[in-house]
């Protein structure tokens, strides 16, 4: 079986969210070392686990141009895959680190920097394409984990699903209308664990709750095999 098929990623001058192409015009001058451009996806295409944040934040992923690489919320995130055995090799906060992951892609609701890490519902509804299209890809995947609210609500409607039917909680379990599993965790930004909204135990458990439905999947779907034969 076909592990995937290529998802669609943005081009380097996707002009689609004007207000952020304006940004990005703008970040070229200031940071001209930076990427400064969509931020494509991280991982294997056979993974059976897709991670979804909000959206790169200036200096790191949109600095480094991969996904959560170069701030806080990156060295926790791949701290926890890696603790999780999600990942292989040293995160060093750097794209040719040569950290891999394992079974698990990361991507981003929205791949553009937005100004104050805050994109628009239009930008987050334009973007989601591209998310779209990566769900609909990856033929091995198995169960999403969505950073913060507005990931849970871009997945959810991604799939086909309504936001409102769907109600976002921190470790929550969903079965998304295209029959993948979504759980939901506090993003983990720099300001979630300061104000003590996310813990690391909180977003361990979070992360090995997903886990734990790959896990579920490959033995259901061992049974069915075994049943069959
Ligand atoms: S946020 Fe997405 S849709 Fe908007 S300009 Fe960037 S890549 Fe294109």
């Amino acid at each position: 079986m076909n592990v995937a098929a290529t998802p669609e990623q943005p081009g380097h001058d996707c002009p689609l969210c004007p207000r952020l192409v304006e940004f990005r015009q703008k970040n070229r001058a200031t940071f001209p070392e930076f990427h400064n451009a969509p931020v494509d996806s991280f991982g294997p295409l056979a993974a059976r686990l897709l991670i979804v944040g909000l959206a790169p934040g200036l200096k790191g992923a949109n600095r480094t141009g991969r996904p959560f690489t170069g701030d806080y919320a990156g060295d926790l995130l791949y701290a926890t895959l890696k603790q999780c055995g999600l990942a292989t090799g040293r995160y060093d906060r750097r794209a040719d680190d040569g950290f891999a992951l394992v079974d698990c892609r990361v991507t981003n609701a929205v791949r553009c920097v937005p100004p104050e890490n805050k994109p628009t519902p239009a930008e987050i509804k334009t973007c989601r394409r591209f998310l779209a299209d990566e769900i609909a890809s990856l033929k091995r995947l198995r169960a999403i984990l969505a950073l913060g609210r507005i990931a849970h609500d871009s997945v959810v409607a991604a799939t086909g699903g309504r936001p409102s039917q769907f109600r976002f909680a921190h470790g929550a379990v969903h079965a998304l209308p295209n029959g993948l599993q979504l759980v939901d965790s506090y993003h983990c930004s720099r300001y979630n664990t300061q104000t003590g909204v996310l813990t690391e135990g909180m977003f361990r458990q979070a992360v090995a709750t997903a886990c734990g439905l790959l896990a579920d999947a490959a033995s259901s779907s061992r049974n069915e095999h075994e049943n069959r034969g």
